[in-house]
């Protein structure tokens, strides 16, 4: 691939001006990012493998004509990752920078407009300014390569503020499997004060907002055995426990009238969220009547005392999310069946440990059972939950760089779903994650036409290399 040459900065005297850097090497920046886009480095695909191979080989390029130090392709069981640093001084603080450079198959395929590895520019109705449409766009490679010229722009303006480490990898999109061995083995090499991700969204272009919370889960599948076999439901029907009643009976008394869950303990330890961190949430634009409409529902239900953003972020829940037995095939069979089986999954906020969960859970669902019945409870995966608070300095650094930029400072937004490679992370590397994301709902990650808007591509580059100076700095 072609090396990319710094330019002198001729006024490095003045500090930092990424927006004119932007202005002024538009064309380039896209170019380089549209070059990786025609990668079709598809992680999930062995017929792709090379092509992962080659777009790692790209992402090395950039870190080496860059500057970067110690710029390395380390093999794994799996897709290789890239790592690379600039370690200026070691009183400074260290920033991780994680990305990834794998992207999802682009079936199906017939439902993009356009070829998803030969990127386009068009105008959407949400990007007047116009997005790039092709797969990896915006997840991630629109969003990783921000940060490599984010420090372009450091090197390039003969500052760069603090320790800067990258680590992209290439397995994202297929679970990440090979990263944690990989963080295990090269936690000195990695070690750092804060990790940076770009592989989220915000709320809208002029409302950002950084993700920093994410729920954890535990798992179970449950098993209500009643008699030893199906039965007559003439002949026994009345005298004889029937689990599917009975295992409805006991789902159904798993909340209160409240909405609260009723499992014993299910709440302690339950982190209370301060009400200044939820008036800020509350200032994220949300419509209840939007939400019922655009999921076809009357209204809205849930614990009470929390709105629906509250209760789908910040609130612990339990759902089933399949329950059988019996007869289900067509027409009447009439038995009283000898097995119900649920599977149940619950959503954990900080202060819950998935393990301590799923066992207040076997306890609990085990002590409700009826004598009729004997219950089996088996755990299924888990999660554990995460938080980045709004005081720490690394948030607040971020926050401001949106001032900076924006002219608005980022809105703190707890996701109800969960990115398991942020726990990871604060368990091996003793680090939080500031979830910089830049994308928006609408870019359609993982499905056809994925684009990323050329403004937020921008403004990302432009906002990055603020965080740094800030952090670097230490934010009052
Ligand atoms: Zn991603």
């Amino acid at each position: 691939m072609a090396r990319l040459t710094l330019e002198n900065n001729q006024n490095s005297n003045e500090y930092m001006d990424p927006k004119s850097f932007i202005e002024n090497h538009k064309d380039r920046l896209l170019n380089e990012l549209f070059e990786l886009l025609r990668i079709p480095s598809i992680s999930a695909d062995p017929a792709y493998n090379d092509d992962v191979a080659k777009c790692a080989a790209a992402i090395e390029g950039h870190m080496s004509a860059l500057g970067l130090e110690n710029v390395e392709v380390f093999p794994t069981a799996g897709h290789p990752i890239v790592y690379g640093e600039c370690l200026v001084d070691p009183s400074l603080p260290t920033v991780l920078v994680y990305g990834h450079y794998d992207v999802q198959p682009a079936d199906p395929i017939e439902l993009w407009d356009a070829d998803p590895f030969e990127p386009v520019i068009k105008k959407t109705d949400i990007h007047p300014e116009g997005a790039i449409f092709a797969r990896g766009a915006c997840d991630d490679k629109g969003q990783m390569f921000m940060h490599l010229k984010a420090f372009e722009i450091l090197k390039a303006e003969g500052d760069v503020p603090c320790n800067i480490k990258f680590m992209i990898e290439g397995e994202e999109e297929v679970g990440s499997m090979n990263l944690e061995p990989f963080i295990k083995e090269h936690k000195e090499k990695l070690a750092c004060d804060v990790i940076l991700i770009s592989d989220t969204g915000m709320i809208a272009n002029d409302v950002p907002s950084i993700t920093t919370g994410l729920r954890g889960l535990s798992y179970v599948e449950v098993e209500v055995t009643g008699p030893n076999r199906d039965l007559h439901s003439g002949l026994y029907g009345g005298a004889v426990a029937n689990p599917l009643n009975i295992l409805a009976q006991m789902i159904g008394s798993l909340h209160d009238e409240k909405g609260a869950i009723t499992v014993e303990g299910f709440y302690d330890g339950v982190e209370v969220v301060s009400d200044e961190e939820r008036a800020l949430m509350a200032k994220a634009p949300f419509s209840q009547e939007a939400f019922n409409a655009s999921i076809a529902i009357p209204s809205g239900m849930g614990e009470q005392g929390y709105t629906t953003p509250e209760r789908t972020s910040i609130r612990p829940t339990l759902d089933v999310n399949g329950m059988w037995g019996g007869y289900i095939g067509e027409g009447a069979k009439t038995v009283i069946p000898s097995k119900a089986y649920a599977k149940i999954s619950m959503r954990l906020v900080p202060g819950q440990d998935p393990d301590d969960i799923t066992e207040k859970f076997t306890k609990h669902f085990t002590a409700i059972a009826p004598d009729s019945v004997s219950v089996k409870i088996t755990p299924h995966h888990g999660g554990l939950p995460y938080v980045t608070h709004t005081s720490d300095p690394a948030y607040q650094s971020a926050s401001k760089a949106y001032e900076t930029t924006f002219g608005v400072p980022a809105l703190p937004v707890r996701s109800g779903g969960s990115i398991p490679i942020v726990a990871l992370f604060e368990q091996v590397l003793g680090a939080k994650s500031i979830l910089m994301g830049f994308g928006l709902d609408s870019d359609a990650i993982h499905s056809p036409n994925e684009h990323y808007g050329v403004f937020n591509y921008f403004k990302g580059i432009e906002t990055i290399p603020y965080f740094y100076k800030y952090y670097a700095e230490g934010v009052d």
